[in-house]
């Protein structure tokens, strides 16, 4: 009988684990994907998941297999798949989000009774969420901690080959009928289709990710540790989003960076290890508290008076709030699905802050325009900087989007390209296009208010709200 390979957020044949144990089994393999409609991301992540799906077709197709596809419930359309293959044996690698595990469970158990196993691997971390932990045993809520227990249980396993030899077998005809087309996927947007920056900016797939890590590794990694700040410069390695679909794992990141420490300082290859490090971080927070992404992890924050304010978070979406780094940072995001890191904590900053809109509003919109939108990712760096969550910046400490905009990116290069309508603009008022002298802005094709908007809020007086807000809450 075939044995069964349940792809979910693995879309790759090295390293892993699941796609192994099945090619040594001996059997033929059926390798599928099941589009279920409750675990399908946001619109963006949606766009790359059409691609990891038609790259990892293509890759089975040259051997001679396929990537079938596959649209329902995922208990059902596994039972069915099951049932009409009269497969022995499922294969995956473990998801660690609360309803991913619960219905991974319920499909095993199910399995189980009718005498079939289900083979579960190690998922996309370097490290089960619940391996690593304190001396008493409770999960760590401090990162620094986390990430000395991490390098406590030494290095990673090594990265698996692919599987030298895999033989495939045929669905049978009465489950041919379910399989989608890809024109049926129904992933990438129709009308109007928003996606052609996207297209441009990325190829997902396994070896583009490989691709790109060996690019960082022999240009970036170098200097890492100061430029990954400068979004102009855009040295960090771009991998999120192939980390997310899994066509890399961390544990291959990590090989190919300790093969090449020789090349680069001992520093900015531990401060790159360490911000996979932020990704383990923010699984083991997600594992222990499944609300990550809905709950303030601190209560008292309960109580905050967020505003309503439709056309700030409008203008904040849309890039036009009148602060040109802000505004690019936005822009980026939407045109690409990406958005530089320095600059994704500069944004959150100004809606939680500036605007004082609940930063779920803000965790949403990126879960939707985000190519390598991760739940927990994403949910803890939100907490992280609205101040809301477990060792997060203070509230207090309110980002200034002007000085950040003058020290991160100083020539403006960042926001020339991204706000294309300020390009003319000398380096000195780039950031502060408010205070040009109208000569200035006239000449550089400017009209205040109608081609580029005047700032949404005042710096000065934003702050101050802000601070009143979080000052009336601890005086509760
Ligand atoms: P590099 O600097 O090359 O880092 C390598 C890898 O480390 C990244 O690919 C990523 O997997 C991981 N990493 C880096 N920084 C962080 C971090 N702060 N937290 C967790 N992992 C990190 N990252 C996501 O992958 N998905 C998200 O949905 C996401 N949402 C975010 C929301 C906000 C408000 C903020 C401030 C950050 C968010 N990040 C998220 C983290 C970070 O911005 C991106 O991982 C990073 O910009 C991706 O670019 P890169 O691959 O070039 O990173």
């Amino acid at each position: 009988p075939p044995a069964l390979v349940w792809f979910r957020e693995d879309f790759r044949l090295a390293d892993n684990a699941a796609l192994a144990d099945a090619a040594q089994s001996g059997g033929p393999l059926i390798c599928f994907v099941i589009l279920d409609e409750a675990r399908l991301p946001g619109a963006a992540a949606r766009w790359w998941l059409d691609g990891a799906v038609r790259a990892l077709d293509a890759r089975l197709k040259g051997m001679g297999g396929a990537l079938h596809v596959f649209r329902g419930p995922s208990q059902s359309v596994l039972r069915r798949i099951v049932e009409q293959t009269s497969a022995r044996s499922v294969f995956w690698n473990r998801r660690y989000d609360q309803k991913g595990r619960e219905t991974d469970a319920a499909i095993k158990a199910e399995l189980k009774d009718a005498g079939i196993v289900a083979h579960s691997h190690a998922g996309a971390l370097l490290n089960e969420p619940w391996t690593v932990r304190t001396r008493s045993g409770t999960p760590f809520q401090v990162f620094t901690a986390f990430w000395r227990g991490v390098r406590d249980l030494g290095e990673p396993r090594p990265p698996l080959p692919e599987p030298k030899t895999m033989s495939f077998a045929g669905l049978p005809e009465s489950l041919k009928r379910d399989c989608l087309r890809p024109d049926e996927y129904a992933l990438r947007p129709q009308h109007p289709d928003w996606a052609s920056g996207l297209r441009d900016a990325w190829t997902p797939g396994e070896a583009e990710a490989h691709d790109l890590l060996d690019s960082f590794l022999a240009h970036d990694l170098t200097a890492y540790a100061t430029s990954r700040d400068f979004p102009g410069q855009d040295t960090s390695s771009h991998l999120s989003p192939y980390l997310r679909s899994g066509h890399i794992t961390p544990a291959q990141v990590w090989h190919a960076v300790a093969d090449r420490t020789e090349a680069a300082s001992e520093t900015d290859a531990a401060k790159f290890l360490a911000e996979l490090g932020w990704r383990e971080f923010a699984w083991s927070l997600l594992f222990a508290h499944d609300d990550l992404a809905t709950r303030n992890l601190r209560p008292a924050f309960d109580a905050m008076p967020w505003r309503h304010d439709p056309e700030g978070l409008k203008a904040w979406q849309q890039g036009l709030t009148g602060y040109p780094l802000v505004d690019a940072g936005m822009r980026e995001l939407w045109q690409t699905g990406w958005m530089h890191n320095r600059v994704r904590m500069v944004v959150a900053s100004f809606l939680v802050k500036h605007l004082l809109i609940d930063w779920r509003e803000g965790e949403r919109w990126f879960a939707d325009t985000l190519v390598d939108y991760d739940p927990a990712s994403n949910a803890m760096n939100w907490q992280w900087n609205a101040g809301t969550g477990v060792e997060s910046a203070p509230f207090f400490r309110v980002m200034n989007p002007i000085l950040q905009s003058r020290k991160f990116d100083p020539d403006g290069t960042y926001i020339r390209r991204w706000v294309p309508e300020l390009v003319r603009l000398p380096d000195s008022v780039i950031h502060t296009p408010w205070e040009a002298d109208p000569d200035l802005l006239r000449h550089a094709g400017i009209a205040p208010g109608q081609t580029y908007p005047a700032p949404i809020v005042d710096h000065r007086e934003a702050r101050e709200r802000a601070l009143a807000a979080w000052r009336g809450l601890k005086a509760d």
